[in-house]
């Protein structure tokens, strides 16, 4: 995620430092951190940030969270590796308390170090599964930046002219904002979108015709049989995207109906993230055959999941499946610890209270501003689309929106960028922060959006 970028000017002393693409800070004067400590990171300088990106939704309880910092010194301690070659009990203890969250018949666990390692694994499981090959995808999706999960991934900014992605193929978006179809009432949000529309209370037209186009893809570029589809509960790089309620169920049945296994990339939405469920795929009445996790499993740790069936499992069986690193004691030690802070802290309430406030707070702001697009997303998974105008609904271009990130990180605030165009501001802080946090953000984002426009009408 973090490359050099040899075009950019910068002013601090380790040109290393330099970070560009369009979820990651790509700023002028990168944060050198040296710090963290639940939802505040301090750079060299001593400054303190409020951090509501957590490492892209990936610090889910808090930056060295005492309660996970102790359960992972105490692992140091005893035992860092062994290998799936033997048992040991810290491992199939966290791989136990993991299916327990997920519902039947969820209940075989796979341990890897990435998302996108997760999403291969899947990917082949699927495959060796079903006998198919074709894989369908969302546009505006990220599933993983490996040779096989860039296949999946379709925003161009993460893709390579070299051959890869074979019977990989990416289906419209279903965003009620940006896409061609929409309305106020789609999605499963506290807040609603700004489009109107035509849909009566039980029929929604706008998912009629993005499940038509998906049908047409059916028709017209994969086989009659086919492997999976993936789909995120909410799209995390692609700008906090939500669908039109209904929109995975009928994709489940029409993907089902070609033989294909429907996996949930839960690496963002799961842990509680969307405030309602624990895992976002519930918010959509939808059962997965799979589920893939990461970023927050262990709060930063490198740690991945694939959870499936035993059907599933079986087939796999056929050959072996080993991972040196995956599950590895020190990981499995964290993100234990992690599912028991989780509880004990009500993260998934915080999400659920704390993110609802602030949609409806940042839906003031849209309200006020003329950029400020749309306001969506659950719990602490949220996204604020920048417009030049409400009424063209173009984008704000990178360096406008440039200007207000840096604003809002100068003042103390760090945010993240996301959306095909860079366009959307990104909100996935820890899911330890306050309301204090929170009106704290509102007032030096308001004042960003403030100075940006005070900018903007000087003569
Ligand atoms: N899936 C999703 C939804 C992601 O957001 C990401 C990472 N941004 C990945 C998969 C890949 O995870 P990793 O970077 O751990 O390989």
């Amino acid at each position: 995620l973090f490359v050099t970028d040899t075009n950019r000017q910068c002013s601090c002393e380790n040109k290393l430092a330099r970070t560009q693409g369009p979820g990651t800070l790509n700023i002028n004067k990168p944060v050198h951190i040296h710090q963290g400590y639940m939802q505040w990171l301090w750079d060299t300088d001593g400054r303190r940030y409020l951090d509501l990106f957590a490492g892209v939704a990936t610090v889910s309880v808090g930056h060295c969270h005492p309660k996970v910092t102790a359960a992972a010194e105490k692992q140091l301690r005893r035992l860092w590796h062994t290998t799936s070659i033997y048992m040991y009990p810290t491992v199939h203890e966290y791989t136990d308390k993991l299916a327990a969250l997920l519902p039947d018949p969820l209940k075989v666990v796979y341990l890897v170090n990435s998302g996108s390692e997760a999403n291969d694994l899947a990917m082949l499981m699927a495959r060796v599964h079903t006998g198919n090959f074709d894989i369908i995808t969302l546009r505006g999706s990220y599933h993983g930046g490996s040779p096989l999960a860039t296949g999946l991934t379709s925003n161009s900014a993460y893709k390579f002219p070299v051959a890869s992605g074979f019977g990989c193929h990416n289906t419209m978006c279903p965003d009620v904002f940006r896409g061609p179809w929409g309305g106020r009432h789609c999605r499963d949000s506290p807040v609603q979108t700004v489009r109107n529309c035509s849909c009566s209370q039980d029929h929604c037209q706008a998912n009629e015709m993005y499940i038509d186009q998906l049908k047409e893809m059916f028709a017209t570029t994969v086989p009659n049989r086919i492997a999976a589809f993936f789909g995120e509960p909410i799209q995390g790089v692609g700008g906090a995207v939500q669908y039109p309620k209904n929109f995975l169920k009928e994709t489940y049945k029409l993907v089902r109906e070609r033989g294909g296994l429907c996996i949930a990339d839960e690496v963002q939405t799961g842990f509680g993230r969307t405030g309602s469920h624990f895992w976002g795929f519930q918010g959509h009445g939808v059962l997965p055959d799979m589920v893939t996790m990461a970023k927050g499993i262990a709060n930063g740790f490198p740690m991945a999941a694939v959870v499936t069936t035993q059907e599933i499992a079986r087939s796999f069986a056929k050959g072996v499946h080993f991972n040196t690193f995956g599950g590895n004691p020190v990981a499995c030690a964290i993100a234990s610890s992690v599912l028991d802070t989780i509880k004990e802290d009500g993260s998934q309430h915080i999400s659920a209270n704390i993110g609802t406030y602030l949609l409806h707070e940042l839906a003031k702001l849209r309200e006020k501003y003329e950029i400020v697009g749309d306001v969506r997303g659950k719990g602490l998974m949220i996204g604020v689309e920048m417009v030049k105008n409400k009424a063209s609904q173009e984008p704000l271009p990178p360096q406008d929106l440039g200007e207000i990130f840096e604003d809002t990180k100068d003042m103390g605030v760090l945010i993240g960028k996301g959306g095909l165009y860079g366009q959307t501001f990104r909100i996935k802080p820890p899911m330890c922060i306050t309301k204090a946090d929170a009106d704290f953000f509102l007032a030096v984002f308001n004042r960003a959006l403030q100075n940006y426009m005070e900018r903007r009408l000087k003569p």
